[in-house]
């Protein structure tokens, strides 16, 4: 028999699987439930288990919803003809702390990466030009990582869209270059949006 029981050892190696968690911050997080009430983690399990029966993708933009539409796409006061354009759904939560943008998203999905096999086939491009082709958008914001495949699916977008006669902008340097949006502070975000330029 081991030192640690197999339950121990399943839960950890399940937090170990999680982003951003170690070896021994997954093991201080089993000790944690081990020492937490039942009804404590009842709620951790359960919430685990239904998230995915209520939660889908939105089937406009993309980012997460618990109906068709996302709380972006249903709502009446969003600017219809400003489309920001981000690479994952954590993405819209970063551009919405900002403060800064009132139009609508699209999410990628990721970005342009030969090296992974990830070409414009694998991103939600054609999803983004059936959007623009119903006509009411006038500016694509670009939002994707300031890194070596967020500009290279920028670049890429700008030349794909721009005779569509619309304006392509893409967010200010400004943002750590080869950072996450995902991991900016609000106000970097926010500035970024503020100094957006022409692609
Ligand atoms: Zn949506």
């Amino acid at each position: 028999m081991g030192l640690i029981p197999a339950a121990v050892e399943r839960l950890t190696a399940e937090f170990g699987r999680l982003p951003g968690i170690g070896p021994k911050t997954a093991q201080r997080l089993t000790f944690h439930c081990m020492s937490a009430t039942p009804e404590a983690t009842d709620r951790l399990s359960s919430a685990l288990r239904e998230l995915h029966d209520g939660v889908r993708p939105c089937t406009r933009c993309y980012f997460i919803a618990d109906g068709d539409l996302c709380a972006v796409c249903s709502n009446p006061r969003r600017d219809q003809s400003v489309m920001c354009v981000v690479e994952e759904a954590l993405d819209v939560l970063a551009v919405e702390r900002s403060g800064e943008f009132a139009g609508v998203y699209h999410v990628l999905g990721g970005a342009l990466s030969p090296i992974d096999g990830i070409g414009p086939d694998q991103l939600r491009i054609d999803a983004l030009e059936r959007r623009l082709d119903e006509g009411d958008v006038r500016e694509v914001v670009i939002a994707t990582d300031p890194d070596v495949e967020g500009e290279a699916t920028a670049h890429y977008l700008g030349e794909r869209l721009v005779s569509r006669g619309i304006s392509v902008t893409r967010l200010a340097h400004g943002l750590p270059a080869g950072a996450d949006l995902q991991y900016a502070d609000e106000v970097t975000v926010a500035r970024a949006f503020v100094g957006r330029r022409a692609l």
